[in-house]
């Protein structure tokens, strides 16, 4: 293969791969020639060769066919780069060298000095007074503060974990907010546990290894986002672990955050595991109704700040509070979505305007209720038969359960008329739609319906 061909293939490697994955892995390949079908590369590390060998190979095997080289397999070949004067493509280093700094927003190189690692940002968005506690997040939330006290080091580390868009990095991002503006002499780090990785590896391929341990061994306090990330990342594990023992040793204060318990990530080494759990381990639960709510309407305050006093229809704040109940970074977008919409057409914010607007993140956010659940839980609740939802009996006591889950239906599931009358025994659309109605009008005249509706409504989305 010419150096012309194997820079082709990194062109389109970079497209694939995605820049960052490109600097870090691919950059690093010096391609050495092809001999009895094995394609031989130079790599700096062997860790950067069991990377590359383990997630890129195929694509550039598949490449490298695709250019006509009679390739079989690759193989990695460990040598320290001399001079690196022959890259393939010719082009100059400088531009891939910044780019590098820029990604994982360094001035200069590893150094050995703090002022070159990741202060926390003092982000005004992301405090404790712009999050908003209720039931499934009172503990992370009162945790957080108290290591935000800054004061002896109680709990080490602390460690919170939860589902997507619960709110992890925020609370982290506040108590680095309260620590800086506390006690400013602190060297506060937040760092995602995917840049503590790159910096590893570019400090290994550097052969600055020991500048890094120094500066990482340097923190007051340090803080890990998603270490779920470093899972079956061995060396990458076996650094972090020794940063953190290094920074426990000295009473400093550590904060981590996953998507799961420390007991519950794979491939995680198990004296990893036990030593996370060591310290405070809090989770997010998560979000309920009222909490949706409570989040909603803060924000509310703030788009207007943006948008200016756009009129928002009653029962709106509700109906989205009540579809997009996984995540709330999702529950921003959504709402930022309709004051951007309603703004740029100058009208009112609208239950049907939030039902158009967002039909791709309410449709998305619907798989959590299905209408088998729904019937299941209104059955138990009203002490009739599952079966009697499907069948034809129409006597009150039967029917009404039934017109209560159809509603239900309607409201908890994107599923249309139709398709909800065919989970019902394959009833017409137009019963649904009045049995909605129905039920619609009682919850107005009859207190006792629309207590069942918001219990059911409650204990179906758990
Ligand atoms: P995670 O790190 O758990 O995936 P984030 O902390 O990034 O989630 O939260 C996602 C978004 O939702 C952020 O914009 C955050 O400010 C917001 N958010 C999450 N929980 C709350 C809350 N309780 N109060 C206010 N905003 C919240
Ligand atoms: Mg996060």
């Amino acid at each position: 293969m010419t150096d012309k061909t194997w820079g082709k293939i990194r062109d389109e490697l970079r497209k694939t791969i995605g820049k960052n994955n490109y600097v870090t892995w691919i950059e690093p390949l010096e391609y050495s020639g092809l001999k009895d079908g094995v394609a031989h590369f130079d790599v700096p590390t062997q860790f950067i060769g069991d990377w590359v060998s383990r997630n890129f190979t195929d694509q550039i095997l598949q490449l490298m066919r695709a250019s006509g080289e009679p390739v079989q397999r690759i193989a990695f070949d460990v040598k320290k780069p001399k001079g690196r004067t022959s890259a393939p493509t010719g082009s100059s280093k400088e531009a891939p060298d910044c780019e590098k700094r820029r990604r994982i927003g360094e001035p200069s190189g590893i150094g050995g000095s703090l002022a070159e690692l990741p202060r926390a940002p003092l982000d005004p968005r992301f405090t404790f007074e712009s999050f908003v506690v209720g039931k499934p997040n009172e503990l992370a939330f009162a945790a957080a503060k108290r290591v935000a006290k800054g004061g002896p080091v109680n709990f080490n580390p602390l460690f919170l974990y939860g589902g997507v868009g619960l709110g992890k990095t925020h609370l982290m991002l506040a108590i680095a907010h309260e620590l800086q503006l506390r006690r400013p002499e602190l060297a506060v780090v937040y760092i995602s546990a995917e840049q503590f990785m790159y910096r590893f590896i570019q400090a290994l391929r550097d052969q600055k290894a020991m500048d890094f341990k120094k500066l990482f061994r340097s923190i007051d306090v340090l803080m890990v986002d998603d270490v779920q990330f470093i899972s079956g990342k061995n060396s990458t594990q076996e650094e972090f672990f020794h940063t953190f023992n290094a920074l426990v040793d000295q009473n400093k204060q550590i904060i981590i955050s996953a998507d799961r318990a420390p007991g519950e990530i794979k491939n995680l080494e198990e004296r990893i595991k036990s030593r996370l759990q060591c310290g405070l381990v809090v989770d997010l639960h998560p979000t309920d109704f009222e909490l949706r709510l409570g989040i909603l309407q803060q924000k509310l305050a703030r788009q207007r700040a943006e948008y200016g006093d756009i009129a928002i229809a009653d029962g709106v704040l509700e109906f989205l509070a009540h579809r997009i109940s996984a995540n709330v970074r999702v529950l921003e977008g959504a709402l930022t979505r309709l004051f951007a919409f309603a703004s740029l057409v100058g009208r009112e914010i609208t239950l049907e305007m939030a039902q158009e607007c967002l039909s791709d993140i309410l449709r998305a956010s619907d798989r959590k209720i299905s209408i088998e659940e729904i019937q299941r839980k209104v059955a138990e609740h009203y002490n009739i038969r599952l079966s009697d939802m499907i069948g034809p009996r129409r006597m009150r006591t039967i029917a009404r359960p039934r017109q209560m889950a159809m509603y239900l239906a309607k409201q908890l599931t994107s599923r249309s008329l139709p398709e909800i009358g065919r989970r019902f025994g394959g009833r017409d659309h137009t019963t649904v739609m009045h049995g909605v109605r129905r039920i619609e009008d009682l919850m107005a005249t009859d207190s006792q319906i629309a207590d069942d509706v918001e219990l059911l409504r409650r204990s179906l989305e758990g």
